[in-house]
């Protein structure tokens, strides 16, 4: 699908202009003829960028960009701004009141579709964030909580001419100076709010540092603005091509480069805030509350995982079920509370006595389980017998109370072409015996050749 792009300007001519130039890109076009008009189709419609004219009767520009961008339902789509004047305040306003970008008519057709790509695919990137994050963060202000403080890194061709960009940074900004491509990349790797690189030197290639952070996993995201001679369109041109989110005219604006940074360290905060409610979801998604061990749904897939996986000529793979032993008695003398610690306690003594590849559990109430991975029966068993004694041998200690605390095992390993539910029944029933058998014991299920 092609990128859908809102015109906005109250001169049908210029919509019209702007419009046939977008569609012969093959960009889908929709439009406005006032300030009105936009935001109510920015709400609905959800375009990948906005062109929006300053000058209109009504809502202006400045004042529409201000109120989509103060909307959490369009925050995140690009605009930029175009106009007629070429005045200096315009353009800091503009960018102030949070425009990506602001152009000058007649717009130069290189320099205006360079930018119109590079910013709707920056939008695919905040999409797909808004996508997984399922609309759960996206409710919450977070623009206003950007803290300014940031590092940057100052890419040039030497000490002198960085630290001359550096003077016209912002107070807010730390900064450290490299000028050799290695030592840029790793000051970059090691934690930056954005990358100042310069691009008007001819003896230094600024261009190749940009894609080789744009290569990388663990920077790829990081903003970077240029500084270019203003006379070197192809320059700005490229850099967009390669990645670059903005760049600057030398010799620099040092009020513009504020409102550019601000604008960079705007979108990193609010795609660093959509990664992390991601992150957190996933995780909440997969983990038990109580214990923090994974929860039945996660490790129900990583068995079923490695069963697959031993049915198609794979490792074996093992299963411990353990139980907490009147365990009911817990709850029925100190309370709930008190067997909630026993089952985070117990819970720890689980995860410690684990090999590193063995993965575990919580089943439910004090049931547990125990994937192991490459394990046959008997060494499941001596794995069991180990974390039995580690459970048996101590007491849990909370606060003042001392408890004696002992578990049940039933070890089974997959039969082949055995499924999920049959290998868990089989844990299940030597489980069952070693219960019936007196508890604080192991008991291991038959295997299918026996
Ligand atoms: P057995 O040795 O036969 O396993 O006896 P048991 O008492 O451990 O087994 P039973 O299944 O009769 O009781 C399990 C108890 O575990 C009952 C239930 O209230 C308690 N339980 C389940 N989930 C939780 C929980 O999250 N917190 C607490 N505190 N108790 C729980
Ligand atoms: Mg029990
Ligand atoms: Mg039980």
């Amino acid at each position: 699908m092609s990128a859908r792009i809102l015109v906005v300007d109250d001169i049908p001519a210029n919509v019209r202009v702007l419009e046939a130039k977008l569609l012969a890109e093959y960009f889908d076009v929709l439009t406005a003829e006032s300030g009105e008009q936009a935001l109510s189709l920015a709400q609905n419609e959800n375009p990948d960028l906005i062109l929006l004219d300053v000058m209109m009767p009504g809502l202006d520009g400045f004042e529409t960009c201000r109120q989509l961008k103060n909307d959490a339902r369009t925050r995140h789509i690009p605009v930029i701004m175009v106009t007629a004047l070429d005045a200096r305040e315009e353009r800091l306003r503009g960018l102030e009141v949070g425009a990506d970008d602001f152009l000058t008519k007649p717009v130069d057709d290189v320099t205006l579709f360079a930018r119109v790509r590079s910013l709707v695919r920056l939008k695919g990137v905040m999409d797909e964030l808004r996508n997984r994050d399922h609309g759960h963060q996206v409710g919450r202000d977070i623009a206003a909580g950007v803290d300014w403080a940031a590092h940057a890194v100052i890419i040039a061709s030497s000490a002198k001419r960085g630290e001359r960009y550096a003077s016209a940074l912002p107070a807010f900004v730390t900064y450290e100076v490299e000028s050799d491509a290695g030592a840029a990349f790793a000051a970059v790797e090691d934690g930056a709010d954005f990358a100042l690189v310069d691009l008007s030197s001819p003896d230094f290639d600024g261009l190749r540092v940009c894609a080789r952070i744009r290569a990388s996993a663990k920077v790829r995201e990081l903003p970077l603005i240029a500084a270019v001679n203003s006379d070197d369109v192809a320059m700005a041109v490229r850099a967009l091509e390669l990645g670059v989110n903005d760049f600057v005219h030398r010799p620099i604006d040092s009020e513009e480069l504020t409102v550019r940074v601000k604008t960079q360290l705007r979108r990193k905060h609010f795609a660093d805030q959509l990664r992390e409610s991601i992150d957190e979801r996933l995780e909440l998604a997969v983990t038990d509350a109580l214990t923090g061990l994974s929860n039945r749904a996660f490790i129900g897939a990583r068995l079923k995982h490695f069963i697959d996986s031993a049915n198609s000529g794979g490792a074996p793979v093992s299963v411990m079920l353990i139980d907490i032993d009147h365990f009911k008695r817990v709850n029925d003398t100190h309370g709930h509370e008190v067997g909630d610690g026993v089952l985070q306690a117990f819970s720890r003594r689980i995860q410690r006595s684990l090999r590193a590849l063995d993965h575990a559990g919580r089943w439910g109430g004090e049931e547990f389980v125990v994937v192991m991975p490459g394990a046959g029966l008997a060494e499941a068993e001596t794995a069991a017998q180990r974390l039995r004694e580690a459970i048996s041998g101590r007491e849990v200690v909370l606060d003042d109370l001392v408890l004696p605390i002992t578990a049940s095992f039933g070890v089974a390993q997959v039969n082949p072409g055995e499924d999920m539910a049959s290998l868990l029944r089989r844990a299940d029933m030597a489980l069952y015996e070693a219960k019936s058998e007196g508890r604080n014991r192991v008991e291991a299920a038959a295997s299918a050749a026996a």
